[in-house]
């Protein structure tokens, strides 16, 4: 066998083992007594327009044409519809040819890796950043090299990511709205991004690629998130509909290669070899029919945006530390004692459960989910003053 592949699957993701955790103490204790603030599973529901694009095309399409394989890169008309919604929303051309449909965030950012490094290439991520990056980058057989952001705010340090763009450098992954902070980008941070890359491109005489990780774009609550491609012409959209249409055992997503990328038609070419080579060979029919119709639609996001504005006013009241998240349903504590860890597992004995910030590549942190019910914060703020009592 492979042992790096058997440690892979011994080692299973920290959020994944708290999940698993919890589980164990809802059936002790009763699910209401857990305090599970651990997954990033949508706790609202999908928009109507699914549910009934599914019923619609189960009662009136051909079974066989409905249930079987579209094109490897997904049906011409999906991805037509998509590329119409970006150009719509966004104004940026976008065709069905720049279209490739995919299993979900993890697989449009496993593809895109694959189809854009090679061996030794350098993949520069952001800290604090989604754990799964890691073992993407790795698959791709490309090194990561980390650039922490700026605590409180968790924003872009410019001068930073210019000094650990090398002439390895293949690509640059960013993901606002942010997992695990909610921070989001603003236009003049989006020029300012373009603004470096164009610079260190021109300096190492080959384009350096931005993957823009999208799986949060329509959870932005004060204004919306910058579209990059706008900004950075060499930017590619890693998109999934797991979060905006609440579908993430859906699997579905996409991603966008511009056609006015550099060596944009030979990237989407590699992007198709790269999903063959990984044995996609569609993304799941039923879904690319259902979105069709759903491009323009999110879930209603306004349950997160409360949840969001009472975690974080209950928390700052009882003295916590933390930084209002502008996107995305996460919330970033920073541990009283300056251990992620530790806190996390104090926190446990008052049935909170929260994911250690080491996991995200720093430490000193906890990540909150709160696309949870509305009572399950309510009645966790007890339990928050509790163990910051311990700290006093
Ligand atoms: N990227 C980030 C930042 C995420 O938070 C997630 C999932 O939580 C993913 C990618 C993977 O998303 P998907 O479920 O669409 O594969």
């Amino acid at each position: 066998m492979n042992e790096k592949m058997k440690a892979l699957g011994n080692s299973p993701s920290k959020i994944r083992e708290i999940f698993e955790y919890s589980r164990g103490r809802k059936a002790i204790i009763g699910e209401e007594n857990v305090f599970d603030f651990s997954l990033g599973n949508p706790s609202i529901p999908a928009p109507e327009t699914v549910n009934s694009s599914i019923k619609k095309l189960i009662e009136s399409e051909n079974s066989v044409f409905l249930h079987g394989y579209t094109s490897a890169q997904g049906d011409m008309g999906v991805r037509q519809a998509i590329a119409d919604s970006i150009t719509k929303r966004f104004s940026v051309t976008a065709g069905a040819n720049d279209i490739y449909m995919t299993c979900g965030a993890a697989a449009s950012l496993t593809i895109t890796l694959k189809a854009i490094c090679n061996p030794g290439d350098e993949v520069i991520v952001l800290a604090p950043f989604f754990p799964e990056y890691s073992v993407f980058i790795e698959n791709a057989g490309a090194v990561k090299t980390v650039v922490s952001t700026s605590a409180p705010d968790f924003k872009l340090d410019f001068d930073a990511l210019s000094e650990a763009i090398s002439k390895k450098t293949a690509a640059v992954i960013v993901n606002f709205p942010n997992n695990p902070t909610g921070a989001v980008l603003d236009n003049t941070e989006a020029a300012k991004l373009a603004e470096v890359l164009n610079k260190k491109s021109a300096e190492f005489s080959h384009p350096i690629y931005l993957i823009s990780d999208e799986p949060y774009r329509e959870l932005s609550y004060e204004s919306p998130a910058p579209f990059l491609p706008k900004y950075y012409k060499n930017t590619i959209v890693d998109y999934s509909f797991s979060k905006s249409l609440s579908l993430p055992g859906e699997r579905i997503g996409y991603i966008f290669v511009p056609d006015f990328v550099e060596c944009g038609r030979d990237i989407y070419a590699a992007v198709c070899g790269a999903g063959r080579s990984m044995g996609y060979v569609c993304a799941p029919s039923l879904m690319q029919y259902a979105i069709k119709n759903c491009v323009f639609d999110t879930s209603d996001i306004a349950a997160y945006n409360t949840n969001r504005t009472m975690l974080y006013n209950a928390l700052t009241d009882i003295g916590y530390t933390v930084t209002k998240p502008g996107g995305a349903f996460y919330l970033f504590l920073k541990s009283p004692s300056g251990d992620g860890n530790e806190f996390c597992e104090r926190a446990k004995k008052h049935e909170i459960l929260m994911v250690p910030s080491d996991s995200f590549g720093i430490n000193g942190y906890a990540r909150l989910a709160y696309c949870v019910k509305r009572e399950t914060i309510e009645k966790s703020i007890p339990a928050f003053k509790a163990l910051m009592e311990e700290y006093r």
